[in-house]
Order: structure tokens, then sequence, then C-alpha cells
């Protein structure tokens, strides 16, 4: 049996490296000349630098069964955020006060006694077992569902909303509330790690079980069928099963029915530094986002975790500002929105590059319910990938454990 699969991100390598497992024959067309697709690690001056901000959720069931978590050499972030309002110089707390007892007064002074306890009612609501529980349910949109559940207007606009808005990579949070509470629920039960080499690592490792020649690179697909695909320079490759595993504005375009598709994008600006101007690895969120002159998002130092030679400072925007990342009036823009946050130290931070990602994270409706956002076969073909789950790494190994099960294929084994 001969299986293609298109696609060399996560997905398409999950699922080929079980396929092979299974004894079919593979090959796997990836359109770059990379594998890895949205988990992509590339270099800056000296150092690995991921595209975007990408944690490891160690809480994600998906990542034991696929994995070799202790090869990949993750590090944990410190289980707090810090946030910034930058017109006052004010730094805050808010961490999780079952897993930093520590914290727990700052957290309370910061968030208030009637959020903390609504965030606590809804930590206690998430299954640590069965972190999708809540997809399984209708819920309203992200913003909607915040005001539901009763917190205060000023912990949205100034906390939730930031938050989220990192989350989602969208500064509406076009989302349902039942992918918040999955998140929340994975932050709430594990800890946000990052591999020593950088997210790429994640893709790698699954790549390495696959059979030699397995991928073919700059092989760009143009249209597929239940029994072939066509590439761009015209070839065709007949295959028994054809897996299609694509970002979702690719996908889209081979489907029936396109679905209108929300452009989301990200840009990080990467700085060299002498020292940190954080001392815990955490997030430094931004409580005036998108207030006049603020374009930061948040901040973080992954050399806290995985020193380097010198430190790096990382600062994300999201969203049509970040298109203009290359831009010098643009990275000009940041350097001192940086300088307003962290004062004078901010000024001989040097711009070692910036990074830019597209159509990061698929979109869907902001209320359905179920696990699944599409179905697995259309027209003969299997369709994988974050966009027909949720968008999450979970959600992407989930689509191809899917597949295996329609299949009727075991999970493949790990060498040992
Ligand atoms: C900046 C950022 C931060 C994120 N942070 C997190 C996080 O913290 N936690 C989390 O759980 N998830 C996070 N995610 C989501 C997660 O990375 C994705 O859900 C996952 O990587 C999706 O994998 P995929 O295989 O479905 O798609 P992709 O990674 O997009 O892979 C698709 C592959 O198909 C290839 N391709 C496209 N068109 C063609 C064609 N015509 N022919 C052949 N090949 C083609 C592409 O080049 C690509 O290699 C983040 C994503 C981004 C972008």
């Amino acid at each position: 049996m001969k299986a293609v699969v298109v696609g060399a991100g996560l997905a398409g390598i999950a699922a080929t490296w079980a396929l092979q497992q299974h004894g079919y024959e593979c090959v796997l067309l990836e359109s770059s000349d990379r594998i890895g697709g949205r988990m992509k690690t590339t270099t800056l001056g000296k150092h690995s630098v991921d595209e975007g901000f990408h944690v490891l959720h160690t809480a994600y069931p998906t990542l034991g069964r696929w994995l070799d978590i202790e090869r990949l050499n993750l590090k944990p972030m410190d289980p707090a955020t810090s946030l910034i309002t930058p017109s006052s110089g004010r730094l805050q707390t808010l961490g999780d006060p079952l897993r930093a007892p520590l914290l727990m007064l700052p957290s309370l002074f910061t968030a208030g006694p009637w959020n903390s306890l609504r965030m606590l009612r809804w930590r206690l609501k998430s299954k640590k077992k069965d972190l999708e529980y809540a997809m399984d349910h209708p819920t309203l949109s992200i913003d909607k569902g915040f005001e539901s559940m009763r917190f205060s207007p000023s912990f949205r606009d100034t906390f939730l909303h930031p938050l989220f808005t990192g989350i989602t990579l969208d500064n509406e949070r076009r989302e349902r509330t039942s992918f918040a509470s999955f998140t929340w629920a994975a932050m709430s039960h594990g800890s946000m790690t990052m591999p020593k080499d950088g997210i790429q690592a994640v893709p790698q490792q699954l790549a390495s079980h696959l059979k030699e020649n397995t991928i073919r690179y700059d092989t760009k697909v143009r249209s597929v069928s239940s029994s072939e695909v066509e590439l761009e320079n015209g070839e065709t490759i007949g295959a028994d099963l054809v897996v299609v595993a694509v970002p979702q504005h690719i996908a889209n375009t081979w489907l029936e029915n396109p679905q209108q598709i929300l452009r989301k994008q990200t840009a990080t600006f990467v700085f060299e530094a002498e020292q940190s101007p954080l001392d815990k690895s955490r997030l430094l969120l931004n409580r005036e986002y998108e207030q006049e002159n603020q374009n930061i998002l948040h901040v973080h130092v992954p050399t806290l975790l995985h020193p380097s030679s010198k430190h790096l400072v990382v600062a994300t925007v999201v969203g049509e500002i970040a298109s203009d990342h290359e831009k010098k009036s643009v990275q000009k823009a940041i350097h001192e929105e940086l300088g307003q946050w962290f004062g004078q130290n901010a000024a001989s931070w040097k711009l070692i590059g910036t990074t830019h990602v597209d159509y990061a994270l698929p979109s869907g409706s902001v209320t359905a319910k179920g696990r699944k956002r599409m179905e697995l076969v259309h027209a003969g073909v299997y369709y994988i990938g974050d966009h027909t789950t949720h968008p999450s790494v979970h959600g992407t190994l989930r689509s191809v454990e899917r597949l295996l099960e329609n299949l009727e294929i075991s999970l493949p084994l790990r060498p040992s």
C-alpha cells in the first residue's frame, strides 16, 4: 500500500511515521526546504530563536504518547505571569496559587478577591485527565465567555484579553471559550516549557524515526484527489491513501466548500542584551496593550531558561503591524517602547533580527461544540492538522490519532 502525505509539519511527520511503521510505502511532500512547518526555530546572530513565542505544555497527554520528552531537554517557565503598566512603570504578579503558594498574596492583590475566586473556580472546573472536556459543550466566543464568567471589566481588559490575544494570535480573540478553557486547563495542570534546541526540536524528533529519503523537499502540491496528487511542476504521484497535512489556508483551497479564513499574524523583535531585564522566566504582559503607542503584547527572555553567551529579549506583536516587522521605523518604535518598559538599559540592546509568521493559527466557529472542527475525509482525501481539531500541538497530534483510529492503525512504537 502506498501513501502520499502532503506537508511536513508536525501532523504530516507524525502521520508518516505511523503509516510507515504499519507497512505503508510513504512519501512525504513538503513545499519548503525544511521540516516542522509552524514549529520553526531559526538562527539570529549566534542564537537559536523560535519564530513566534511557542511553548510546549507538559499537561498535553499526546506528548507522552508521541515524544521522548527527556530528549527534548525541556525547561519550565515560572508558574506566574508578570504584568507591566508602561505609563507608570508599575510591575505586578499573577501566579498560580496552587503551584506557587508564595505568590498567593501578590496575586490576590493584583487580581482582587472577586477575580481570583473566579480564576480558581475556572481552574477547579478543568479536568487534568481530559483537557478538552469543555469542548463537548457549546460555549460563547472568548470575550463573551469571560463576561459571562463575571470577571470584572478591568481584569478582562488588562489581563485576560492580552493573555488570550497571545494564545489565539488574534487581537479580537475570535475563538470559542471552550478553547480558552482547554488552554487554561493545560496551564493549570502542567508547565509551559521550552526545548533546549528550540520548538523545532519537536517535529525534528519525530522525523528522526522516518526511513531515509521519505521526505521530498521543495515539492509543492497543486491539487489532490483520493488516488493521486498533482505537483506544481505538473508531475502526478499515485497512491492508495492521500493524507493532506497543510495549514488551513492551503487545505481550504482544495475543499469543495471553502470556509472564510482569518489571517492571523505575529512577529517578534529579538534583542541581544548583556543583562536580563527580568529575573524570572515569565511572560511580561502589557496591561495597556493596544492603547496609544502600545504595540508590544508581551516580552520574554528565553535565555533565562537555556542560557546563552548573551541574553535575548524577545518582544511579541500580533496583527497587521507584524507584516511591517522589517521596516526600520517599526523596529525603532518597538525599541523605544521597550525603553518605556525598561528605562535606559534598553537603549544598549542590539536588535539582532525579527521573525514573522503569517496564517499563524487556523480559525473556526466561535461557538461550535465538539473536539473536531472538520470531517476527516473529504472526497476520499484524509485531512489532518490543527485546523481539523483545534489550534495547538495537542490538537494537531489528536488529529493524527483520529486518522490512525479511522484506519485501525496503532500508535507508532518508539525505538527503545
Ligand atoms: C507563533 C506560533 C506560536 C504557537 N504557540 C503554540 C503554543 O504555545 N502551544 C501550542 O500548543 N501550539 C502553539 N502553536 C500551534 C502549533 O504550532 C500548530 O498547531 C502546529 O504546529 C500545526 O502543525 P500542522 O502540522 O497542522 O501544520 P504546519 O506546521 O503548518 O505544517 C504544514 C506543512 O505543510 C507545508 N505545505 C503547505 N502547503 C503545501 C503544499 N502546497 N505542498 C506541500 N507542502 C505544503 C508547509 O510548508 C508546512 O511545512 C503556535 C503556532 C504558532 C505559529
